[in-house]
């Protein structure tokens, strides 16, 4: 329809590029995050704009229609969407990048000219290309469906675990190697489609098969590896289509997705390819099984609360899921506000993965307008517990519960956890005494300077602050 001069496009993609990898910089510090986005944002206007008018030469009007829904969708979703619900958004979203990768990896070897277009070595590394990036994507396909399965509720969070499932996951991977080799060799004739109809399927098995063997308190990892495969998947994409931008875009996801789940196996105290090959999680706890009788707990009401906060020293705000379920983050911060004003030194601990995703509670607190400075990872402020006087835990179970450290192979066994019981008191809000994400009860409640402050967060937190 118009021609655009190539030196354009190209300048273009760069300039994308770098706005891009500012954007990750940007996103790495909750102070600049807001600039990152917009850095992202403009990033990926401008590479939209320069592939529409550089790549695109015919069929414009499916192009604008594909747009307009794919961008209503978008807009619809985004905008429905409820902050509890970001983690399942941002899995669904990772599956529609692999789909993306397995729709344009057929229709490339489908092209009528590639046999023409293609000779020698560069139709074997062309096919190459094609199949990995099929490959990529439809393992990052089922795999992200599942776990936006597992993340919404909708599929339970107990790994699933096949005898031999190590040799089942094996035969797959031969497989896929064999009919790689005969998708190669048939193309090359004129054939080609039934080993790569096979090895999709063979690849979409294997992604449900990948994420379902994940035990429910593994899944951010799974989270950060699904974000990481979905950047391999467009990198593959480029490749195929020989874009620059898209190449370089995907491996800045796939790279940093690597780096993101390096650290949650890190902070969960896992070795990747121990989740990856799943199963953990399969033993019960012991010494925390749910529904185990532990003994009582002990009520707190909200006046006595604002009374121990008040009459406090140290407070150690611990915010988890439930926080966000609750939206308490607003109150939370009013009340850190009225503490400080009365010279309690307020501080909050975040745990890397509490929530249910990664930086989850920054985000959260970030909106609220806490300040930067009073927000703690765990690392930071673990050894500090002796010395606070009342923490509270708002929604939070799993990142406080003891049993990661006593009892090595229950679900969360291993996991280094925020030692809020090494305080005076512990006080925790909750709607009842059911089990957190990982389905583990939580000795915390029972020990004797723990008290339980019953109902929604927001709730309990407003009758706090009247109290205060
Ligand atoms: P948990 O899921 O362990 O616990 C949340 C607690 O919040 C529940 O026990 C629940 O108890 C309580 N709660 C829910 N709604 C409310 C409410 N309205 N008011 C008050 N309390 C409420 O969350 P944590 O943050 O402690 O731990 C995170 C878990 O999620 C870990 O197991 C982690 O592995 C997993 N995960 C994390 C991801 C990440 O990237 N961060 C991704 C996927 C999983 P009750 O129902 O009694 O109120």
């Amino acid at each position: 329809m118009f021609e655009v001069n190539e030196g354009i496009i190209q300048v273009s993609y760069i300039i994308a590029t770098i706005l891009f990898i500012l954007a990750l910089g940007g996103l790495s510090n909750q102070e600049t995050a807001r600039r990152g986005n917009w850095y992202g944002i403009a990033g990926m206007a401008i590479a939209l704009v320069a592939t529409i008018a550089g790549d695109v030469t015919q069929a414009y009007p499916y192009l604008i229609v594909a747009l307009l829904v794919g961008g209503t969708v978008g807009i619809i979703a985004a905008r429905r969407v409820q902050m509890t619900q970001m983690p399942e958004l941002v899995a669904i979203l990772h599956s529609l990048v692999g789909l993306a990768a397995v729709a344009v990896g057929f229709a490339n070897f489908m092209d009528p000219d590639r046999l023409t277009h293609y000779l020698g070595v560069e139709l074997t590394i062309h096919d190459i290309e094609t199949y990995l990036g099929i490959l990529i994507g439809a393992v990052t396909f089922s795999g992200s469906v599942i776990a936006f399965g597992k993340l919404s509720g909708r599929i339970g969070g107990k790994p699933l675990t096949l005898p031999a499932r190590h040799w089942l996951n094996l035969a797959l991977l031969l497989a896929v190697i064999w009919f790689g080799y005969e998708f190669v060799v048939q193309s090359a004739a004129g054939g080609g489609i039934e080993p790569l109809i096979i090895m999709t399927v063979v690849s979409l098995l294997f992604g449900i098969h990948m994420v379902m063997a994940i035990g429910g308190a593994d899944m951010p990892v799974v989270v950060s590896m699904l974000n990481s495969y979905s950047g391999w998947a467009a990198s593959a994409t480029g490749f195929m289509l020989g874009n620059d931008l898209l190449i370089v875009t995907g491996a800045l996801v796939g790279s940093s997705g690597a780096i993101l789940s390096y650290i949650m196996c890190r902070a969960m105290n896992r070795k990747f390819l121990a989740v990856i090959a799943g199963g953990f999680g399969t033993s019960e706890g012991t010494a925390a099984a749910g529904g185990e009788d532990q003994g009582e707990v002990a009520p707190i009401d909200p006046e006595e609360t604002a009374g121990l906060l008040t009459s406090a020293r140290e407070v150690m705000i611990i915010p988890g899921y439930g926080m966000a379920v609750a939206q308490a983050q607003h109150i939370v911060h009013e009340i850190t506000q009225t503490l400080r004003d009365k010279g309690v030194n307020v501080r909050f601990g975040i745990h890397p993965v509490a929530g249910r995703m990664p930086g989850h509670m920054n985000v959260l607190l970030a909106e609220a307008k806490v300040p930067y400075d009073i927000v703690f990872e765990m690392d930071e402020i673990n050894d500090d517990f002796p010395n606070v006087d009342v923490s509270i835990i708002i929604g939070a179970n799993d990142i406080v519960n003891p049993s990661a450290l006593t009892d090595p192979d229950g679900p969360i066994g291993g996991m280094p956890v925020l030692e809020c019981w090494k305080g005076t008191t512990s006080i925790v809000l909750k709607r009842s005494m059911a089990t957190g994400y990982a389905g583990v009860q939580n000795p915390l409640f029972f020990l004797d300077n723990t008290r339980m402050l019953f109902g929604d967060a927001k709730d309990t937190l407003d009758e706090v602050f009247k109290g205060l």
